[in-house]
């Protein structure tokens, strides 16, 4: 008991000169004897392994990095080899320090220099440290990601979006179907941006499949590709008016009535 009192008395002189009290903390010294017994040191050009504490990245590699206490603070591991290495006694937050090696736990300063979060940012977007595409977090575990109902904003249920996909092929203005369902605006659903997830039948994506050939919106001048020719002509032939085709497709009513009733490129198959 005595002796513990004794112990949380006491005040060092700590190699850096700094006086510490209150509590018996470890000496610089002492903490960098503890921070090199915890690296696997190999060879000047190899990683050095962390053998202590880790944490993960916080990213979807599932990298980690080595964490520990250096002169009473909570630090990564890699920041404090670069301090002793350095002989920094801390660093500033902002400043990051950045694995040239690309591995988290590596304590090896010569694979270690200084760079913004900013620079760390793009040196791992530059090696492709993010996953995107299939590697994403979203399409690995699409059941993280608070889609459709389990989005705790959602007003609508999977079973509307083919009734909205419904409405719309039927003709009905989108202001109108966002009312309806109490929206603001149901262009996102329609261009498949929202709810994605939610299989339509493809009788009524037809007409959302024009939605995504409106991409030149207010350039009814445009010449016609011959995929739109033909797009035209199969929706007028399927009972769309010309009226809702060029609106659709973005192209001046004219030129559409013209193309629908083959009197221009009347060739093409
Ligand atoms: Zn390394």
């Amino acid at each position: 008991m005595k002796n513990n009192i004794k112990r949380r008395i006491t005040t060092r002189v700590c190699a850096d000169g700094i006086r510490r009290g209150g509590f018996a903390r470890r000496t610089l010294a002492e903490d960098i004897e503890s921070f090199h017994a915890r690296v696997q040191k190999g060879l000047p050009k190899e990683c050095w392994p962390w053998q202590g504490g880790k944490i993960p990245m916080g990213n979807t590699t599932g990298g980690e990095y080595g964490v520990t206490t250096f002169l009473g603070n909570r630090e990564l591991a890699h920041r404090v080899a670069f301090m002793i290495a350095h002989q920094h006694e801390s660093l500033p937050e902002n400043v990051c320090v950045l694995h040239e090696c690309d591995f988290g736990l590596c304590c090896n300063p010569r694979h270690l220099h200084l760079g913004s979060h900013q620079k760390n940012m793009e040196e791992a977007v530059e090696r492709n440290r993010f996953a995107t595409g299939d590697r994403s977090g979203s399409r690995l575990h699409p059941e993280s990601r608070p889609r459709g109902e389990n989005n705790p904003r959602a007003k609508l249920t999977a079973k509307d979006i083919p009734k909205i996909f419904e409405l719309r092929s039927t003709g009905m203005p989108e202001a109108e179907i966002a009312k309806a369902f109490g929206l603001k605006n149901v262009s996102p659903i329609l261009l498949r941006k929202s709810w994605k997830h939610v299989p339509i039948p493809e009788e009524f994506l037809k007409y959302n499949a024009l939605k995504t050939h409106r991409k030149n919106n207010g350039q009814a001048h445009r010449r016609f590709s011959d995929d739109d020719i033909r797009l035209a002509r199969k929706l007028f032939s399927d009972g769309f008016t010309v009226a809702q085709i060029c609106r659709q497709i973005g192209k001046s009513y004219s030129q559409t009535r013209k193309i629908v009733r083959r009197e221009v490129h009347a060739t093409l198959a």
